[in-house]
């Protein structure tokens, strides 16, 4: 193996590995350094989404989501079901299998494309040089003629929650739970406490989710989070806003428990749960992996600062994914290394912020891209707004799944779309035809003239567009426009 290579990744999650990928596609000598190992000594691929992330979280949010329907959801249907068992073992072990499918996929793939895959961590030197740390100590340095960092990032901590093994855990540990906590206690009422809080909920759980912002998914269309939180609360997900957590003890035994103390409006309060989980957010992994003179600068919290490409002020040398401003998720990493890999073999390719989906994968989903009706309004930007219900979709209802709705913004004067909002049933699919409508510059009236199959959930887009313009056929139009 020679010591020098086109571009050495470093950091094999949805962000570097992808880099690392369509690198080695552009004819262009890649390697990647991933620390992470298995207890057995071999390099763990995919990094959080894959094995800690989106991955195992849909896996248990689907595992879960049967369980719920099997127990609750079918009597309707005119099914009886008896004898109904649990065996959360079993559940956490068919994740693990999803989980190591996939990373070793990613394997294969390095293979297939001739990306060198590199044990041990990596430090960005000077000069475009890398420093790889073997597991055993063993240092070498490498020569890169590009170099993409991609570290990713890892739970937060607050002072008041430190963790206790098993007890009070941070989202990995809430993914291993193997029963079902009686009294689950979480804080932190962001995309990832409300589907880990919905999984475990489903499985029999009482949820509490302690949450210190007055206002539910801020950063979500209010008019979807009003939604969101009204349906969750039905489902047994005891959202507290405005609770900040200011302590906690855990008093051990062989039945463990923590107490949390926290305050809100109406003073201090105590709560005591047996497990606890702290889902507060995230932070980028970039302590130890620059040396000082590398000539990458951070922001004060910590993310490498780059420009729109990605490109940090070291020349040739970029950084992706978590550790950059810009929503901390999977596709968003993904996309950014593939506009680094193609401008480094110098393509002028680009991403489209403006169009990053969001979605929360709870029953409903929670999904998003664009702007939202808060945000045009500080903008002063001028709008119409097309609302459909899922209660009027065929499809939704013939499932007995037609809560939520889809909300589309379309700008007054050109009538092009500006924002997709959707709780309810395939809302995150339904939302990725919104994106690529958006992305080609449509307008509300072109989605409006587009066939839709029926009966699909789909078509609540469609009624959408139409209740842009005034002419949804499905529901009693209160505004009319031509
Ligand atoms: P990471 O996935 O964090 O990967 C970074 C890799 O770099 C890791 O493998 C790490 O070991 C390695 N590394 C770090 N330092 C070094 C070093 N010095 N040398 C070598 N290697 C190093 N996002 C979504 O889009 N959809 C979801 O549904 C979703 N669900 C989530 C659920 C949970 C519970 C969590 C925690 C996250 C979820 N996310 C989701 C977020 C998503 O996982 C991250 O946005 C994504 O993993 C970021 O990718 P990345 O490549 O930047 O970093
Ligand atoms: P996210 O960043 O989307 O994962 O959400 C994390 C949430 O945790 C944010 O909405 C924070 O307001 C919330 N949070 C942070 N610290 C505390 C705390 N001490 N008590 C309750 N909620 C908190």
């Amino acid at each position: 193996m020679s010591d020098a290579f086109d571009v050495i990744v470093i950091g094999a999650g949805p962000g570097g590995y992808v880099a690392a990928i369509r690198c080695a596609q552009l004819g262009l000598n890649t390697a990647c350094i991933e620390q992470w190992a298995s207890p057995d000594g071999k390099p763990v691929l995919g990094g959080v989404c894959l094995n800690v992330g989106c991955i195992p979280s849909k896996a248990l949010l689907d595992s879960s989501w049967r369980y719920h329907e099997a127990q609750a959801g079918l009597a309707v249907h005119g099914i009886g079901v008896k004898g109904l068992t649990l065996d959360v073992g079993a559940m956490i072990d068919r994740k693990a299998k999803v989980v190591s499918q996939l990373t070793g996929g990613i394997a294969q793939l390095f293979k297939a494309n001739g990306v060198t895959l590199l044990a041990g961590s990596g430090k960005v030197l000077s000069g475009k040089r890398v420093q790889l740390t073997a597991a055993d100590g063993r240092e070498s340095v490498l020569q890169a003629g590009h170099i993409i960092l991609a570290t990713g990032s890892r739970p937060v901590m607050i002072p008041p929650a430190p963790l206790v093994d098993g007890v009070v855990v941070d989202s990995t540990g809430a993914l291993e739970f193997r029963e079902v906590p009686k009294r689950l206690g979480i804080i932190g009422a962001g995309v990832i406490g409300l589907e880990l809080g919905s999984v475990w909920s489903r499985l029999g759980a009482q949820v509490v989710v302690l949450e210190a912002l007055d206002t539910f998914l801020g950063a979500v269309d209010q008019q979807v989070a009003k939604e969101a939180a009204k349906t969750l609360r039905q489902q047994g997900l005891d959202i507290r806003l405005g609770a900040r957590v200011t302590a906690t003890t855990v008093s051990g035994g062989k039945k463990p428990a923590v107490q949390v103390s926290y305050t809100d409006a109406a003073g201090e309060h105590t709560e005591t749960f047996d497990r606890l989980i702290v889902a507060v957010g995230r932070r980028p992994n970039t302590e130890g992996v620059l040396a000082v003179d590398a000539g990458v600068t951070l922001d004060e919290r910590g993310f490498v600062f780059v420009d729109e490409h990605c490109q940090t002020e070291a020349p040739g040398v970029y950084a992706i994914g978590d550790i950059v401003r810009g929503p901390m998720l999977a596709h968003k990493a993904s996309e950014e290394g593939i506009m680094v890999a193609e401008r480094i073999a110098g393509r002028k390719s680009q991403l489209n912020y403006e169009l990053i989906p969001g979605v929360i994968y709870t029953h409903p989903e929670i999904a998003w891209v664009g702007k939202t009706e808060e945000q045009l309004k500080a903008a002063g930007v001028s709008y119409h707004s097309g609302v459909f219900p899922f209660a009027a979709n065929g499809r939704a209802l013939a499932s007995n799944d037609a809560g939520g709705m889809v909300k589309l913004l379309a700008d007054a004067e050109t009538d092009r779309v500006l924002g997709c909002h959707i709780i309810g049933p395939g809302a995150a699919d339904i939302l990725q035809q919104a994106v690529i409508a958006m992305e080609f510059g449509s307008s509300a009236e072109d989605l409006a003239m587009t066939v839709f199959a029926h009966p699909t959930l789909s078509e609540a887009l469609h009624e959408a567009a139409l209740a842009v313009g005034g002419h949804a056929i499905h529901i009693a139009n209160r505004k009319k426009r031509k």
